[in-house]
């Protein structure tokens, strides 16, 4: 299987390369040429297996240049034992009718992210292996919060990488700014911006496709590569869980091989929505996908209406991880709608870029309406669904609250009783001020990150992971802060080139 570029049809590369490459040179992301298709019997014969069974028998459908050896030795490693704290890797619980949560959050980072993060450096490594040999790959992070965190832990140390993570100074919770400022090892880096998210994604955007920096990196056999989900190594591994999610619903009787599903995806750059999306083109029944947003709900706009428009107020809430107004990952599910038209998705793009808004003609709207539903959720909003879905026994994150309460809506407008997955992607404790306040208890003032943990863990019982609730005795190592002109030097610096 061969990989394009959504802004140019000639381009055709192995997975390899689109994965070591991160994304194409001409500022389009990497698909796949064609999707493999996967019907009930492969279904079938994924129940009773354990994840990583299940994900080998997905990812050789699209990684069709890697050995079975090699993919082995990636799956295997990414989903070790120990690595996650539920055999299942990513376990459903069912908390309403027809409402089934996906914890995708069991890894190192206690963020969705580790789902895709524990699996790209292998990826990667073997990628570049077989395509830029003795280059040093240089790994750029733009994050909302939970990437930069679960690049950093899945990079460090990995032979013949290096990582630097850019996050918004302003724009993460404590725990996740603690969580990277922390990180351990000899070849990590971070960088706070003065900015929000969408600046330090365009600053990283930037930095890849600027001719001068890949040449100056060359010459000192350097070359980068993106751990976001432009790159396709991030997206697939995300493919893996839906499809397993599915085959686990069939497993515990909650449906039958064939029955449709609906997905709940609270989202931010729209990848893990969009692998959703390419579950259902394999062969999953899903009839809608259901994108849940916080306040900054410019996808809730665009997908009900056809116009994306990115000029208007950008909200800091609760739910930082989706504080973002540019969806990168869009553009791909795009590529695909309207009919794999590169000229069509350049000139949407640059709109994009230049104006901050496009609308997408009549035929690749009805395509939109009739696949997805969205629904968005403010912060008021997202702390009563905590605390509701608290009092009915689960305690969910501010992320997950704001997919709960899509998906209620959603129930409620349309009586649609179909069973649902619904995406859960961090756990409660990297956000405990506003899941504390939520299920109804007072923050005495100036009580800090880990006095609210504690309280959080008195007032509901449930565990705070060890990885957390040990930060309070990490050293920062990294406190630099720069505006977004400066990231290059800073990208420099850490290179210790120029
Ligand atoms: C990244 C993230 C999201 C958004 O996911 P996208 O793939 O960017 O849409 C949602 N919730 C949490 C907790 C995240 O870390």
């Amino acid at each position: 299987m061969l990989y394009t570029s959504t802004r140019d049809k000639s381009v055709r590369v192995s997975s390899s390369q689109a994965i070591a490459q991160g994304i194409s040179a001409d500022g389009g992301l990497f698909v796949p040429e064609s999707i493999p298709e996967i019907d009930k019997d492969f279904i079938n014969s994924l129940v009773g297996l354990d994840y990583i069974s299940r994900a080998k028998k997905v990812l050789s459908l699209y990684l069709t240049d890697f050995t079975e050896e090699e993919i082995d030795f990636c799956v295997s490693g990414a989903y070790a034992e120990g690595k996650f704290s539920s055999e299942k890797v990513s376990p459903i619980k069912k908390i309403a009718d027809g409402g089934n949560v996906l914890e995708l959050w069991r890894g190192p980072t206690c963020a969705f992210k580790d789902m895709a993060l524990q699996l790209l450096p292998y990826l990667l490594t073997v990628a570049a292996k077989k395509t830029v040999a003795d280059k040093t790959i240089v790994i750029l992070v733009a994050t909302s919060g939970d990437t930069g965190k679960a690049a950093l832990e899945g990079f460090k140390d990995v032979p013949g990488t290096k990582i630097m993570v850019f996050y918004p100074n302003d724009g993460v919770s404590p725990m996740q700014k603690l969580q990277m400022t922390t990180q351990e090892g000899s070849n990590v880096s971070v960088c706070a911006i003065n900015g929000n998210f969408d600046d330090a994604q365009s600053g990283v955007k930037a930095i890849f496709t600027d001719k001068e920096v890949s040449a100056k990196l060359a010459e000192n056999s350097m070359m980068f590569s993106s751990a976001n989900s432009i790159n396709w190594g991030r997206l697939v591994p995300q493919i893996v869980y839906y499809i397993s999610a599915y085959a686990d619903l069939i497993e515990n009787g909650t449906i039958e091989n064939g029955d449709e599903i609906n997905v709940v995806v609270p989202t931010g750059n729209f990848g893990n929505i969009l692998a959703a999306y390419y579950a259902k083109l394999m062969g999953i029944p899903v009839k809608k996908l259901i994108c849940a947003s916080n306040a900054n709900n410019v996808l809730t706009d665009f997908l009900t209406s056809g116009t994306y428009d990115k000029n208007r107020k950008f909200f800091a809430t609760t739910s930082p991880s989706m504080d973002i107004l540019i969806s990168s990952n869009l553009e791909r599910l795009l590529f695909h709608l309207s009919g794999e038209d590169d000229k069509k998705i350049s000139n949407w793009m640059k709109l994009l870029s230049t104006e901050g808004v496009y609308s997408v003609d009549s035929d690749v709207k009805e395509k939109i309406l009739s696949l997805f539903d969205a629904g968005c959720c403010n912060d008021a909003m997202t702390a009563e669904t905590i605390g509701k879905t608290y009092k009915e026994g689960y305690l969910c994150d501010t992320h997950t609250a704001v997919a709960i309460k899509v998906f209620e809506e959603y129930v409620a407008r349309t009586g649609d009783k179909t069973e649902t997955v619904i995406a859960s992607t961090a756990n409660p404790y990297k956000f405990s001020a506003a899941v504390l306040k939520a299920v109804g208890d007072e923050i005495p003032e100036g009580a800090d990150e880990f006095e609210q943990v504690e309280l959080l863990i008195r007032a509901t019982g449930v565990e705070c992971p060890a990885q957390l609730a040990n930060l309070s005795d990490k050293k920062v190592r990294f406190n630099d802060v720069c505006n977004k002109e400066d990231m290059i030097e800073m990208v420099y610096a850490m290179l210790g080139i120029k």
